[in-house]
Formats: C-alpha cells, sequence, structure tokens
C-alpha cells in the first residue's frame, strides 16, 4: 500500500484526480535504472519538489529515441493509483549531465557513488530541496581539477541532511579554533589535540577525507538497516 505524507508536498505541482489517483509533477535528475523484464524499467528520480521518486519507465530498454539514461536531467511527472505499488513515470529528458563525465573514471565513480547514496539513504517523497541544489552542482564540476573536494563537499552535505552535521570550526570541548586534530564520531564535531587527550581511540583523525566521512555513512546505513553502496565502499581518496 502507497502512503502519501501530503506536508512534504508542493502543491502547485500536485493534481489529484479522485480520491484513487494522484499525480505528481516536478524537475530532477535520474540517479537510477533497473530493468524489469524486457521492455521496462523501474527507475529513481531525484526531484527538486517530492525528494526521490520510485516509478516505472515504460518501454525504456527499448527506446530508440529519448533512450532514458541515469545522469539525465528533465521533467518528470509521476502518477500513482493510491491502491498500487508503483508509479509511472513520464520523463521528458533536457540535458545529460553525465555525459561528458563517461570517459573520466574518477568523476564517473564520484556521480555513480553519490547516486547510490541518495537511491539508499532518502526515504521517498520527501522533499530535499538544498541537496537537490548541491548535486546538480556536484554534476556540473565533477569535471573540474578539484573534483575530490567537490565530492566531499556533497557528502558533507548529504551527511547534514542525514542528521549529521559536522563543525569543524572550533573544539567542542573548550571551544578554541586552534589544533583541531580530531573529529568526534558522536557529535560530529572537532576536538583540538588537548582536550582529545583522554579519548584519542574514540576519535576520527582531521583533516576529513572521504575516509573519515566514509564512517559517518556507515553508521547512517547501519541505524537504516542497509548495507552501504558497494560503489561507496570502493571509493579510494584521490590521489592529488
Ligand atoms: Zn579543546
Amino acid at each position: 500500500m502507497v502512503q502519501f505524507a501530503p506536508f512534504f508536498i508542493n502543491f502547485r505541482a500536485l493534481h489529484i484526480y479522485n480520491m484513487h489517483e494522484m499525480k505528481l509533477e516536478s524537475v530532477g535528475v535520474l540517479i537510477n535504472l533497473q530493468p524489469l523484464g524486457e521492455r521496462d524499467s523501474v527507475a529513481r528520480i531525484f526531484t527538486a519538489d517530492f525528494g526521490v521518486l520510485c516509478g516505472l519507465l515504460r518501454g525504456a530498454q527499448v527506446a530508440r529515441k529519448n533512450k532514458p539514461l541515469v545522469g539525465q536531467v528533465g521533467a518528470v511527472s509521476w502518477n500513482a493509483r493510491l491502491d498500487s505499488q508503483l508509479g509511472v513515470f513520464h520523463w521528458d529528458a533536457e540535458k545529460n549531465l553525465a555525459a561528458s563525465l563517461m570517459m573520466r573514471y574518477k568523476p564517473l565513480e564520484y556521480m555513480n557513488s553519490a547516486f547510490a547514496l541518495l537511491a539508499t539513504l532518502l526515504p521517498e517523497r520527501e522533499q530535499y530541496q538544498k541537496l537537490y541544489n548541491d548535486t546538480l552542482i556536484l554534476l556540473q564540476n565533477l569535471m573540474c581539477d578539484s573534483c575530490d573536494d567537490v565530492y566531499l563537499n556533497w557528502e558533507i552535505s548529504l551527511l547534514r541532511e542525514l542528521g549529521y552535521a559536522l563543525n569543524l570550526l572550533s573544539c567542542s570541548g573548550c571551544g578554541t579554533h586552534d589544533n583541531l586534530e580530531y573529529l568526534s564520531p558522536r557529535t560530529g564535531r572537532a576536538v583540538c589535540s588537548n582536550c582529545a587527550t583522554p579519548y584519542i581511540d574514540k576519535l576520527y583523525k582531521l583533516p576529513l577525507n572521504l575516509d573519515v566521512t566514509c564512517r559517518f555513512l556507515e553508521r547512517a546505513c547501519m541505524t537504516q538497516g542497509v548495507d552501504l553502496p558497494s560503489v561507496r565502499k570502493m571509493l579510494v581518496r584521490g590521489v592529488k
């Protein structure tokens, strides 16, 4: 049974035809495609207004024109009967932000990791407007020289939405801005070398990098009872 959370819904883009059917319209990024049978696919689209939507894309595997591809940005409408398990998408791709990444190994790995994390960790039909904007920024900047930092910043943004707001500006123990060498796994806040001494085995070593964010992501996954996506597990810290 599909359950809807009306308080998250932007009513400008919501149409309820009758008591049994509804339609959501937004813009979004196609983040996941799984084949279903020989012609169709089940898609996940991260939308600006409704967060992650899951639904059927009819004919996605056999489309010759306008074939749906992961990384496309476009206009989406999602129709669902309230008593059915899966909605149905109409997908109108405007641009493929992944096209320029396809020949580059590392940016592509980062994109795949980000999409897998979104598909795994975000609940469906809950709006994440800032993370949506940050995801577009990620896709637009993965080809630049600092793609490691771009991706790390995106993960910090994801962690904030998941309830792990990292604060590296001052020591959580004494407030100093100096010698911030550790991070508390419990509070997500920096700890100076003095305050860290009694707890050093329990703290993460700064600087913040993908090994550290990975440990927070593992905790978020554990809380939700899901596995960290394998593409994220394989992501190693970039060699500059
Ligand atoms: Zn301190």
